[in-house]
């Protein structure tokens, strides 16, 4: 068997979908089936392997592709990656407006230049905020015309057989994640958002908007749906969700905290000195020794931080003769 069966009523299946990155090595697929319909949360990423795996469940579980509800928590190529492999021409692909909206605009024509500057005002070197701004444009991870992509949001239902799917925006982790909530059991299908195998990264919203303090409200809402059991994209399912709430909000604003010390410690650094001064949890001696793509997400989830300092009057920012926010308290 490709799946394993994870609830009773509503019947859920896992799969989990190889995929060999830094914190993971799956994504773990859900196949909701009942009364001969089928909803299908998030596809995995694009590799032959995976997609023989999901194939292999979905034809195992019997769901007719052309009929199934295909749901996608967000749009980061181990989610929506096979969409193009699995997903018959024509079937229904539901997904969140804003993140398709957001990877679309990093494809426009000034987005690189406009990101290479952002990371140039943190201080980084010409060849690093490049190389970050080139990194930060999302590949078309499916192709719209070929699908029924319907955009769905806050409170949207999603039918299976007898049982409801009531969609539960949770942005943070990328600008438009959604979660799915079924009220009669209390099963929330988490995607990214909450995590027991890291702490998700948060991502860089369009526009400076403030993607922290979006995480920290996403973590205030799940904790008050009435949630019985977390079904997570990455790693084993575990029954202390509640508790992992809390700490994944305690993280964030230790390292607020650390973040603002440092500051007040040291005022006129650059934002890439106060986010090497972070202790990340990645162990290293030297900061070239990190790997690219490592450095990249610590840079990242440092401005989102630095972001949300300046947003609150926490930290002030000014901009030097050459153009690089120094931070102050
Ligand atoms: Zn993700």
């Amino acid at each position: 068997m490709h799946s394993i069966q994870v609830h009773a009523a509503p019947d859920v299946f896992e799969v989990k979908v190889p995929f060999e990155n830094v914190s993971t090595s799956a994504t773990n697929c859900f196949v909701v089936v009942d009364g001969g319909e089928a909803l299908v949360v998030d596809t995995g990423a694009p590799t032959d392997e995976g997609a023989a795996v999901l194939e292999a469940a979905l034809d195992e579980l019997g769901v007719d592709r052309r009929r199934a509800t295909f749901f996608l928590t967000h749009l980061h190529l181990d989610h929506a990656g096979l969409v193009n492999a699995v997903v018959p021409a024509g079937a229904r692909v539901c997904a969140s407006e804003v993140d398709f909206a957001a990877v679309r605009a990093t494809r426009a024509a000034a987005y690189f230049e406009e990101t290479r500057r952002l990371f140039e005002r943190e201080g980084l070197s010409f060849t690093d905020a490049s190389g970050f701004a080139r990194y930060a444009i999302e590949p078309q991870l499916f192709d719209p015309e070929r699908i029924d992509l319907a955009f769905v949001g806050e409170g949207d239902e999603l039918r299976v057989g007898r049982y409801v799917l009531r969609v539960v925006e949770t942005p943070g982790h990328t600008p438009g994640h959604l979660s799915l909530f079924e009220p009669s059991s209390g099963i929330l299908f988490g995607g990214d958002h909450v995590l027991f195998v890291i702490s998700p990264s948060i991502a860089l919203f369009p526009d400076g908007a403030d993607g922290l303090q979006a995480y920290l409200d996403s973590l205030d809402k799940v904790r008050a749906l009435g949630c019985k059991r977390l079904l997570v994209s990455h790693g084993e399912p575990r029954d202390d969700f509640a508790e992992r709430v809390d700490w994944l909000a305690e993280h964030h604003v230790a390292r607020l905290r650390e973040a603002a010390a440092i500051v007040a410690a040291e005022p006129g650094l650059t934002g890439e000195q106060v986010i090497r001064r972070i202790r990340w949890n990645v162990p290293h001696d030297r900061w070239e020794d990190i790997s690219f793509v490592q450095r990249w997400c610590i840079v990242t989830e440092g401005i989102v931080i630095l972001d949300h300092l300046a947003d609150r009057a926490l930290v002030r920012r000014e901009l030097d003769d050459q153009g690089v926010w120094r931070y102050a308290t």
